[in-house]
């Protein structure tokens, strides 16, 4: 039943597995090998699909299970507390499935909830803004085996606080009117004008690399045969949650976006990537692709164009690696998120082979408002070299956490004083892949000439011990790390076990010097972005708070005494167990 509501074949193969760990909470043997004879795949390939996303068990989780998020904001707001209190009170270790098989409960990397944490899931439905109180009445609702529907209401609301309007959020258009306005003159002058309009507008990738969208589209439109386009919904950097708001109250941009893609390279099928925390807004975007299918502005004829275009929901698992561009593109095809060799890019060889045009949620929705209001519109804010506006998911010691939508060149400090952030100590910003900075530093300026960022914008004030929030980022990406290549494997696990020497003060200069060189080697030789970033939270606490990592280092951790050690073990060791 479960495979004939999806497209028939391999490709749909994580997304089968999702709906399969809903209903039977884990991924059991026997549907591995149904799924194995049915499309002729390998139990192995199927297996380790189910073993690479964080969301799929081969073993069975809760009736009710709880993912609480484990970012160092939520941390910081007492998740570690409340997520001991929910097990003690469901009977459960972290981790594990109690024997009746009720529940289960999980730490997971970040919710995209930073806003209003502490945060969870609770059989994909959000879980915001938990307090003691609430973990009780949550326990309560478990233990008695309550539906979700019959849960308080505002248990799952999810707020989209907008702090600050600057340009894109100040202007919606109404569905329809960017196709219309690009097709004005035909499909053909259309396309011209789409890539001309953008390269005048300067607008660059909001993912975080930056790169010029207009030379993206062109070199996908004059690669030859059919086109893809993918929509990276999949923001999973911890801090990070614009993506949620732009996909909630501006869901017709975002697919308006990807048509104008569409249309502009000669696409026929796109793919709306939608991380798998995101699952409980799944129904509100189907509501919106179903709304332009009725209106004509997907399906066999887009807006009159001639050109046939659709767009599919896919939900990921809970892999932040598949943020990468190449590792969507293969979670896509419902494979692992592991990411390609590039070259070729994906503009040359991405789903299936196909040219593909991959943009992020924010990007599509600028391209939409670019093609109503023009490049100059766009650049009427912004710097030469970073035209526009930025949306920032601000969060952690600030009295208004949520999105500011800035111009690019506005200063951290102008930042830090809408968000009522007091004591500043650090502010990361792009998240742990970005550049954490210490309090001289806040008259620098979000810009790709200065300080880019893929939005996330987190705020630590002096009560925080940096070296610990850099320790848990390292953790985290130790966590992520998909393992298929040497220097991030080993590298993050390397610095995770250094960064917790660190802290419990059993660490030297020594490996200082050993962590730097271990960064390094990362940041060249490691095959994607995550690994080469990996070392950069510890790295610049390192650099901007030397005192928090000095005052905890050993001098004599150089050398290890073996017979020192030896001294307080007891003098008889107990006999070993005789074999039977
Ligand atoms: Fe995987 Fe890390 Fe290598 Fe990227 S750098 S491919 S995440 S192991």
């Amino acid at each position: 039943a479960l495979l004939a509501s999806r497209p028939a074949g391999p490709g749909s193969l994580l997304q089968v597995l999702r709906d399969v760990q809903a209903r039977l909470h884990h991924v059991p043997e026997w549907v591995v090998d149904a799924l194995a004879r049915r499309w002729r795949l390998g139990h192995a390939a199927i297996r380790s699909v189910v073993s690479f996303y964080h969301f799929l068990s081969a073993t069975p989780r809760g009736r009710y299970t709880v993912y609480l998020s484990d970012s160092p904001t939520d941390r910081m707001q007492g998740s570690e507390a409340l997520l001991v209190r929910l097990c003690e009170q469901l009977g459960v270790t972290p981790e594990q499935t109690r024997a009746d098989g009720l529940a289960s409960v999980h730490r997971t990397a970040c919710t995209g909830m930073c806003d209003q944490g502490p945060a969870g899931l609770v059989n994909d439905r959000p879980l915001v803004r938990l307090t003691p109180r609430r973990i009780d009445e949550i326990a309560h609702l478990i233990r008695t085996a309550t539906p979700l529907e019959a849960w308080p209401p505002d248990f799952f609301e999810v707020d989209n606080p907008v702090w600050r309007h600057q340009q894109t959020l100040s202007h919606p258009i109404a569905p329809g009117t960017a196709l219309q306005r690009m097709l004005v003159n035909g499909l053909e002058a259309g396309r011209a004008d789409m890539i001309a309009t953008l390269r005048d507008a300067g607008l660059r990738g909001r993912g975080g690399a930056g790169f010029a969208t207009w030379q993206k589209w062109l070199a996908c439109q004059q690669a030859p045969g059919p086109k893809a386009i993918t929509c990276n919904a999949d923001e999973g950097e911890p801090g990070t949650f614009k993506d949620r708001l732009l996909l909630m109250d501006w869901a017709h941009e975002v697919v308006e976006g990807m048509t104008l893609a569409a249309l502009t390279v000669g696409a026929d099928q796109g793919f709306l990537y939608l991380r798998g925390e995101y699952a409980f807004m799944a129904p509100h975007l189907m509501q919106v692709l179903a709304e332009r299918r009725s209106a004509g502005w997907l399906g066999p004829n887009v807006a009159g164009s001639g050109q046939a275009f659709d767009i599919a929901p896919h939900l990921g698992a809970g892999a932040y690696v598949c943020g990468e561009e190449t590792a969507l593109i293969e979670s896509v095809e419902g494979k692992r998120g592991i990411p390609r060799t590039r070259p070729p890019f994906p503009v040359d060889r991405g789903y299936l082979g196909l040219p593909t045009v991959n943009n992020n949620v924010e990007t599509f929705v600028q391209v939409a408002q670019i093609a109503v209001h023009g490049a100059a519109w766009f650049r009427a804010h912004g710097t030469a070299a970073s035209p526009g506006t930025r949306l920032l998911s601000v969060a952690g010691d600030v009295a208004r956490p949520g999105l500011y939508e800035v111009p690019w060149g506005i200063t951290v400090a102008e930042v830090l004083a809408d968000a009522g952030a007091t004591e500043v100590q650090a502010v990361l910003v792009g998240g742990p892949s970005g550049k954490l900075i210490d309090a001289s530093q806040l008259g620098r300026q979000i810009a790709f000439e200065d300080l880019p960022t893929g939005g996330a914008f987190t705020v630590f004030d002096r009560r925080r011990d940096m070296l610990d929030i850099a320790r848990q980022y390292t953790h985290f990406f130790a966590h992520e790390s998909c393992g298929f290549c040497t220097p991030c494997r080993v590298g993050c696990v390397q610095l995770a076990d250094t960064a917790d020497r660190l802290l419990a003060g059993h660490a030297g200069p020594r490996d200082i010097a050993r962590l730097q060189d271990t960064g390094a080697l990362m940041q060249r030789l490691s095959h994607c972005g995550l690994g080469q970033t990996a070392a950069h939270p510890l790295l610049d606490v390192i650099t901007h708070f030397p005192e928090q990592v000095r005052r905890r280092l050993v001098p004599d951790a150089q050398a290890f005494d073996v017979n020192a050690a030896l001294v307080h073990l007891p003098a008889t060791l107990p006999p070993a167990a005789s074999p039977p």
